[in-house]
């Protein structure tokens, strides 16, 4: 399971950017586990965004937004009511964050940060991969996370090295993931994110997942083993 929290609200109004109708999709997988994704806290995160000054056209809980069949599925009856938006906010793990942005599309914010696995892998196998970096900032790179899907998980942009969109490092498999993150933004004319002072000023303190969250699943059996079975 991927243990997400909801980021504050300001933080996802700064990344509308001026963007005055959105749609929101969440995950009733483990977001609702977490308690992020479910139909509650769209709903709440909907009241908030509207206090805001942000329209809210629509919402939607998928089963797993980590699957990009589900998302397909959900959304197809929902195209033109996405079709009238400006972007899509969307309220689960980095993983789920991702597919959507490649089902999708469109512009995507992250209403959350991933904290840890929770000790187990429980996602839907995909390309996808997130690093539970704390810190969610898909919102700047078109829903591609560069910790995951560049070779060397350069957060500041490429290389150098790429040839022809190719990664250096893996060029018969890996397209090169900055020139992905380019191709998408420029596609959706956002290219301007790339410039946004202060974006990718990762704090790597918060890859670490919090003591409470260690302790409440496998962890807090191995601390209670090495402790000699002790509380
Ligand atoms: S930026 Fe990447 S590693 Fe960090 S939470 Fe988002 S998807 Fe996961
Ligand atoms: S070529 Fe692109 S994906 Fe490969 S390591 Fe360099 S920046 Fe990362």
């Amino acid at each position: 399971m991927l243990v997400t929290e909801r980021k504050p609200v300001d933080e996802i109004v700064g990344f509308l950017d001026g963007e005055k109708r959105v749609f929101l999709l969440g995950c009733d997988g483990c977001a609702a586990a977490s308690g992020t994704g479910g139909e509650p806290e769209l709903a709440a995160l909907e009241a908030e965004l509207a206090a805001a000054g942000v329209e809210v056209v629509g919402r939607k809980v998928v089963d797993f937004l980590c699957q990009k069949a589900l998302i397909r599925a959900a959304v197809r009856p929902l195209a033109e009511r996405l079709r009238s938006v400006d972007s899509v906010v969307v309220s689960t793990c980095g993983i789920g964050i991702q597919a959507a942005a490649t089902v999708l599309d469109v512009a995507v914010h992250p209403a959350c940060n991933t904290l840890s696995l929770g000790g187990i892998r429980g996602e839907w196998q995909g390309e996808e991969r997130c690093l539970e970096c704390g810190q969610c900032f898909l919102d700047a790179t078109a829903g591609i996370c560069p910790l995951t899907a560049c070779a060397k998980q350069l957060v500041n942009g490429p290389c150098g090295g790429a040839k022809d969109g190719s990664c250096e490092v893996e060029p018969e498999v890996r397209r090169c993931a900055w020139d992905v993150i380019y191709e998408r933004l420029e596609r959706q004319g956002r290219v301007d994110l790339l410039r946004r002072e202060g974006v990718f000023q990762k704090d790597y303190a918060k890859m670490r997942p919090p003591t409470e969250l260690r302790g409440t699943r496998r962890w807090a059996i191995d601390l209670r083993e090495e402790k000699g079975g002790e509380e």
